[in-house]
């Protein structure tokens, strides 16, 4: 590459450093994104089980996790869903609406890789990929940037290049050294998103791996009705992921495995009218059948159903409909979808994006102490964070 000096340089080539691109190019901006993928848009490309959960219909601060939530207001109003589909309406890529308003891509989500990689490659941005960013350095009024493949130079940089999570599509922890180097503050980094591991005393629950039901799954104030899926180490699936955001090391997530059932009315009006009737023969229609014998085994008491008091019934229908669950921890980075905490957006503004006490200097996406709930907010925060940059860059 022969030029090295740009107006905007941009570390990372996922879906926020390529809405920033494109929109600074616009405005006629000469624009470098930087990508150690081999190709742009990696985790754009698994996300949404290979079809891509966008966006979702409606995109709202409460959507989000965050020291301050309020941040994504002024992004998500300048850059919200609506304005995403247009642009896939723009491309001809049929989009489909599935559960809570989720929004996914019916074909593969290369399409929309692709799609933004034109937009850009239409305004003329350039790549450098296979680009691993190792140093920044300020030198006067200009950001030199120092790479594998030599060093770039621009008055504006644009970190975009991710949080901690799955780092097997691409991410590292080069937004927080930025943002140390700046003395900028980041709120603890954690897996979010992230199956919730078993203690030693769950460890049976391994018996009961592939089987996944729909539960209410309750946490700080909030109860998700979705699927949860049993695994050897770990409870996962959407309503898991979902609390995995907010739990604390320590907590309880309480599980309702029937929600729309009152186990305990059901089984009282059984045990009154059938008498000695076993409990598996109710339980089974409703359950699993290996999770029915599993929790049996865990929670029904050593009586016969005759023996079996009010009070013993109304605690075993309570490990139904209220488990609670203590986990050990989550999994980690490895199979977190995103990462929690990150730049205080204290430190950022909410129209621009910019460090308020450092000229020229902007976090975008994930490496932002913003973190979506499940159901397309991540991409969305990425979209609506990198257009605002866009604009101001
Ligand atoms: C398996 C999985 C499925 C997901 N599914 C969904 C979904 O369906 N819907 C949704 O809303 N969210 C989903 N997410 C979350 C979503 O993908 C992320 O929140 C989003 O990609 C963050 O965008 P970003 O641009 O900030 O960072 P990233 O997408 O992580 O992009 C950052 C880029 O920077 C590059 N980079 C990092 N370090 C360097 C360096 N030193 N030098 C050069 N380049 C560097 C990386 O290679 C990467 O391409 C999913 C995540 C995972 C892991």
């Amino acid at each position: 590459m022969g030029n090295t000096n740009f107006n905007v340089l941009i570390l990372g080539g996922g879906p926020a450093g390529l809405l920033c691109a494109w929109q600074a190019a616009r405005r006629g901006r000469s624009v470098l994104v930087l990508e150690r993928g081999k190709r742009p848009g990696g985790k754009i490309a698994i996300s949404g089980g290979g079809k891509c959960n966008f966006t979702n219909r409606t995109c709202m601060e409460d959507d989000f996790v965050s020291a301050n939530p309020a941040f994504v207001r002024s992004a998500l109003a300048r850059f919200g869903p609506a304005d995403f589909l247009r642009l896939l309406e723009q491309y001809h890529i049929p989009w489909e609406e599935r559960e809570q308003g989720r929004l996914f891509g019916v074909k593969s989500a290369i399409y929309i890789v692709d799609m933004l990689v034109d937009l850009c490659s239409r305004q003329g941005v350039r790549f450098a990929l296979k680009c691993d960013v190792q140093s920044i350095e300020k030198v006067a009024d200009k950001y030199l940037v120092k790479t594998n493949m030599g060093a770039y130079r621009a008055h504006s940089l644009v970190v975009a290049c991710g949080g901690m999570a799955y780092p097997q599509a691409g991410a590292t922890d080069l937004g927080y050294r930025i943002a140390e180097q700046f003395h900028i503050p980041v709120i603890t980094t954690k897996p979010g998103l992230a199956p919730l591991r078993y203690t030693k005393q769950d460890y049976d629950l391994g018996e009961l791996t592939g089987i996944s039901l729909t539960a209410g799954v309750t946490h700080a104030g909030k109860t998700f009705t979705d699927q949860v899926l049993f695994t050897d180490r770990s409870l996962s699936g959407p309503a898991i992921l979902q609390a995995s955001c907010t739990w604390q090391p320590g907590e309880a997530v309480t599980i309702n495995w029937l929600p729309e059932i009152d186990l305990f009315a059901l089984l009282w009006e059984k045990k009154q009218s059938r008498g000695a009737t076993p409990v598996t023969k109710w339980l089974d229609p409703l359950l699993p059948n290996r999770m029915a014998r599993l929790w049996m085994r865990r929670y029904y008491p050593a009586v016969t159903p005759a023996k079996c008091s009010r009070e013993q019934l109304l605690q075993f229908c309570n490990s139904l409909n209220q488990w609670q669950f203590y986990p050990a921890g989550t999994l980690g980075f490895k199979k977190a979808e995103t990462t929690l905490g990150g730049v205080d957006t204290r430190a950022l503004s909410s129209k621009t994006m910019a460090v308020k006490n450092v000229p020229g200097l902007y976090f975008i996406g994930e490496v932002v102490d913003v973190t979506g709930r499940l159901g397309g907010y991540n991409l969305q925060w990425a979209w609506s964070s990198g257009y605002a940059a866009g604009q101001f860059v």
